[in-house]
C-alpha cells in the first residue's frame, strides 16, 4: 500500500464506501489521510459514576452485566440496552436506538469504555447513544479528542477513523512540503506527525501545533503562488509613460480642493509605476468618499496627455455613467475626447462637435452617438476615454494604444473574478501589439491589513486610510424598537428642510435576491412606509428585479429631489452621489456584517449638510455600537474580521482554501514569516527544483485555487 493506491483496491473499502467516498473527491490513500475533522468531541475525562458528573460530557468505563434487544411494537424500534458496573460496584444503563446489530459485540463479562452524556433515569445512571469501545482497544471513539469528520450521507466518522488509523502508517514516508530547516526555525511538525495529531490528537496543545503547521504549509503555497504571478506579471512590457510635473500640478492646482496626503501619496505611487517599462498592478484601496476619482483622474491625464487611451470600467452602468459625469467635469478644460459605451448609453463627449443643443441637459454635454460610429472613433484613437461596465473589456472593442486600464470594483467582484479581469487586461495590446496596459484596480472595502498580505501579495498596494478634512463625520445610533418613532419624527423635520433620506432593509433570505419574494417584501415595506408613516412624503422604491434603465430612472428621480425617501432592498447598489441625502436608516441592522453596514452608511455624508445614519435593531448588540464609536473603514473592517471571519471580504470562499487557513487568517505572524520564506526560497531556487514536493504541491494548488 502507498499514498497513491486507489481507496477502492483496499480490502475493506467496499464499492459502496467507494463511492460515498469518491463523491467526496476520496480517491487515493492521500485524499484520505488529508481528509481532516472538521472539530472533535472531547471525551477525555474517564470518571466514576457520581452525581457530580450529571449532564457533563464523560467516559465511564465498567463491566457488561447485562445487555439485551428489547423491540417495542407502538414505536416500531428496537432498544438495545446494557447495564455495567465501574470499579466501585454502581451500575449505568446505556441504550441506543435501532443499532440492534451492535448487541453481538456488547458481551457480558467483557470491559468496555461509553462516552456520553450522563444522566439519571428512575435513579439509575444512563447514556442514551453514547459512543463505546471495548476497553482492550486503542482510545479511537471514547476517552480521548475524537476527531468528528465533515458528515456525509453513508460515511460515519466512526468509520473513517476507524479506516484512517489503519492507513496513517503509509504517511510515515510522505515526503514533507516543509523542509526540515523551515520545520526547524518556525517549531513546526513534520507532516506525519501533523496528521497523526490531526487526526488523533493526544492533546489540545499537540492538535493546535498540528493545525499550525497545516496554516502555514497552505499560506507558504499561497505566497509562492502570488509571487509567481507577480513575477510573470512583471515580466511583460508596458509602455513607459513620463511623469509631467507641470502638467499634473497645474491640475492639481485647479482642483475645487486640496488633495489629502494620503491622496498624493497614492497619486504619486502610480504616476512611479507608470514610468516604468513594466506594467503596473496596483490596488487602490479607500474607504466610500476617500476620493478614489481623482486619484485615477491624474494617472489617466498623464496617460492621455502622453497620446494614449485610458479605458475605465465599472461594476454596474450606473456608475459609469456617473464616472462619466465626474471626468467630463474634471476634464473639461482639456482638449481630450470622452465616452460612455454600455449597453445602454453610447455617448460622446467631442470638444469639437459640442453645441448648444446636445443630447443631454444635465450638468454635462454629451452626445449619442450610434454604437458602430463609436466603435469606430474608439479604434481609430479617436477617443482618448473611455467609460463603461467591465464587458468594455470583455467584449469585442478594439483600441488604438490603450496604456492604461483603471477598474473601479466597489466591493463587488471576487478574487477569481479579478483574477480573469487581470488576464483580459493582459491580453490587450496596444495596437502594435507589443505592450499590454498597466493597470490599476480600486476598491471602496477597506481591506484588512492581514487579508491583503495574504490575498493580494501579487499586488501593489497604495492606500486612501484618510478623509477629506471637510467631511463631517456621520453620527451613527443603533436604535432599539420602541424609540424608532423618536427617528421617524427627526426624518419628517430633515425632510421639511430639504433633506433626503435612504431607507435600506435586508432580505428575509439573501438567497431569494431579485426573486418574486424580494420583489414582494420590498413593495409591502415601501407602501407600509408611504401609507403609515410617512403619508405625507414621495417615496421611491429599489429592488433588483427592476431592469437597470428602471433603476437608472428611479435614481435619476431621487437625485432631481422627485422622492424624498428611497426604500431600496440590500442587494441594490446604490454607489451614485447623492449630495442631498443626509439620513441613512438600515432596517433590523442586526443581520448585516459592519463592513456591510459601513458601505451603507458611507452613502451619506457627501454633501454640506450633517448627515446621520440610524441601525434599527431588535437586539441590543455590543457588534453594531463600533459603528457609533468610529467612522474609520479599517478599523471597522479589521473589528469584522475578528467577529464573524474573513469570508465577507470578498468572496474568498470561492478561493477554495481550506478552513485552517481561512481561521489563521488573522494570525500576522504566521502569513509575514510564510511571506518571507516564500520569496526567500524562490530567489535562490525560481522554479522549485531543488525541492520537488514543493513544486508538486505547489502544481496541485494552483490548480485549484485561484488568486490574483
Ligand atoms: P470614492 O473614493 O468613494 O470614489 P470620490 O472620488 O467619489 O470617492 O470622492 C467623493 C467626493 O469627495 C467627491 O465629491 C470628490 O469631489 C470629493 N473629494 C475628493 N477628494 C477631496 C479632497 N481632498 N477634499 C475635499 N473633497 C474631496
Ligand atoms: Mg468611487
Amino acid at each position: 500500500m502507498s499514498l497513491n493506491t486507489p481507496l477502492k483496491n483496499l480490502p475493506r473499502v467496499t464499492p459502496k464506501y467507494a463511492q460515498a467516498l469518491a463523491k467526496l473527491g476520496l480517491l487515493t490513500v492521500r485524499d484520505l489521510l488529508f481528509h481532516l475533522p472538521a472539530r472533535y468531541d472531547d471525551f477525555r475525562r474517564t470518571v466514576a459514576l457520581l452525581e457530580e458528573y450529571l449532564e457533563q460530557t464523560v467516559t465511564i468505563e465498567g463491566r457488561i452485566i447485562k445487555a439485551k434487544n428489547i423491540r417495542t411494537w407502538k414505536k416500531r424500534m428496537t432498544i438495545t440496552e446494557v447495564f455495567i458496573m465501574d470499579d466501585n460496584e454502581i451500575e449505568m444503563k446505556a441504550v441506543w436506538f435501532n443499532q440492534s446489530y451492535i448487541l453481538d459485540s456488547l458481551i457480558v463479562g467483557s470491559t468496555i469504555r461509553l462516552s456520553g452524556k450522563l444522566s439519571m433515569d428512575d435513579d439509575v445512571f444512563s447514556m442514551s447513544n453514547p459512543a463505546w469501545e471495548r476497553s482492550a482497544r486503542d482510545a479511537t471513539n471514547t476517552g480521548c479528542l475524537v476527531p468528528i469528520y465533515p458528515e456525509t450521507k453513508g460515511l460515519t466518522s466512526k468509520w473513517l477513523r476507524w479506516q484512517i488509523k489503519i492507513l496513517l502508517e503509509a504517511a510515515r514516508e510522505m515526503p514533507d512540503v516543509l523542509s526540515a530547516e523551515l520545520r526547524e526555525k518556525y517549531h513546526l511538525y513534520d507532516i506525519f506527525t501533523a496528521l497523526t495529531e490531526l487526526h488523533f490528537p493526544e492533546s489540545r496543545e499537540k492538535l493546535l501545533r498540528a493545525q499550525k503547521r497545516m496554516a502555514f504549509q497552505e499560506m507558504f503555497l499561497v505566497q509562492l503562488q502570488t509571487q509567481k504571478i507577480k513575477k510573470d506579471w512583471a515580466g511583460k512590457k508596458s509602455l513607459s509613460i513620463v511623469f509631467d510635473e507641470k502638467l499634473i500640478q497645474s491640475f492639481v492646482k485647479k482642483l475645487p480642493f486640496t488633495l489629502t496626503d494620503a491622496q498624493r501619496k497614492s497619486t504619486f505611487e502610480i504616476l512611479k509605476d507608470l514610468e516604468k517599462p513594466q506594467p503596473m498592478n496596483r490596488l487602490l484601496n479607500g474607504d466610500v468618499g476617500s476620493g478614489k476619482t481623482v486619484v485615477a483622474a491624474v494617472a489617466a491625464l498623464q496617460v492621455v496627455s502622453a497620446g494614449h487611451q485610458v479605458a475605465i470600467m465599472a461594476p454596474t452602468e450606473v456608475l459609469a455613467k456617473q464616472h462619466f459625469e465626474s471626468f467630463c467635469e474634471l476634464f473639461k478644460d482639456y482638449d481630450f475626447n470622452i465616452a460612455l459605451l454600455t449597453n445602454s448609453y453610447k455617448l460622446l463627449n467631442k470638444k469639437s462637435e459640442l453645441n448648444s443643443d446636445s443630447e443631454l441637459s444635465s450638468d454635462f454635454l454629451a452626445l449619442a452617438i450610434k454604437r458602430d460610429e463609436l466603435l469606430d472613433e474608439i479604434k481609430s484613437g479617436e477617443i482618448n476615454l473611455i467609460i463603461g461596465t467591465h464587458a468594455l473589456i470583455q467584449k469585442d472593442v478594439a483600441f488604438k494604444n490603450m496604456a492604461l486600464v483603471i477598474i473601479d470594483e466597489q466591493h463587488r467582484f471576487g478574487v477569481a473574478q479579478r483574477a480573469a479581469l487581470q488576464q483580459e487586461t493582459a491580453s490587450i495590446n496596444d495596437g502594435a501589439k507589443k505592450t499590454i496596459p498597466h493597470l490599476l484596480t480600486m476598491t471602496a472595502t477597506p481591506i484588512p491589513r492581514t487579508l491583503s498580505i495574504a490575498f493580494f501579495g501579487s499586488l501593489d498596494l497604495s492606500i486612501l486610510d484618510e478623509m477629506p478634512k471637510n467631511r463631517k463625520p456621520i453620527i451613527t445610533t443603533v436604535v432599539a424598537p420602541e424609540e424608532n418613532h423618536k427617528i421617524y419624527a427627526l426624518i419628517k423635520s430633515e425632510i421639511k428642510k430639504g433633506r433626503q433620506v435612504f431607507i435600506i432593509f435586508p432580505l428575509i433570505d439573501e438567497s431569494l435576491s431579485a426573486t418574486m419574494a424580494e420583489v414582494k417584501a420590498a413593495t409591502t415595506e415601501h407602501q407600509r412606509l408611504s401609507e403609515k408613516v410617512f403619508p405625507e412624503f414621495k417615496l421611491g422604491l429599489l429592488h433588483g428585479k427592476l431592469k437597470p434603465k428602471e433603476k437608472e430612472e428611479v435614481m435619476q428621480k431621487f437625485k432631481n429631489r422627485e422622492f424624498d425617501i428611497l426604500v431600496s432592498t440590500s442587494v441594490v447598489e446604490v454607489g451614485v452621489d447623492i449630495p442631498n441625502a443626509s439620513i441613512m436608516i438600515i432596517e433590523n441592522a442586526e443581520r448585516f456584517g459592519l463592513s456591510q453596514l459601513h458601505q451603507f452608511r458611507g452613502r451619506v455624508g457627501r454633501g454640506a449638510h450633517q448627515s446621520y445614519c440610524f441601525l434599527f435593531s431588535q437586539k441590543k448588540s455590543e457588534r453594531l455600537r463600533t459603528l457609533e464609536k468610529t467612522n474609520d473603514g479599517f478599523v471597522i473592517a479589521e473589528a469584522d474580521l475578528k467577529l464573524r471571519g474573513p469570508g465577507q471580504f470578498f468572496g474568498v470562499v470561492q478561493s477554495g482554501l481550506p478552513d485552517i487557513t481561512m481561521e489563521n487568517l488573522t494570525n500576522v505572524k504566521l502569513i509575514k514569516f510564510a511571506q518571507e520564506e516564500a520569496s526567500a526560497i524562490l530567489k535562490v531556487d525560481p522554479q522549485l527544483k531543488k525541492h520537488p514536493p514543493l513544486a508538486d504541491a505547489l502544481q496541485k494548488f494552483s490548480e485549484h485555487i485561484h488568486l490574483e
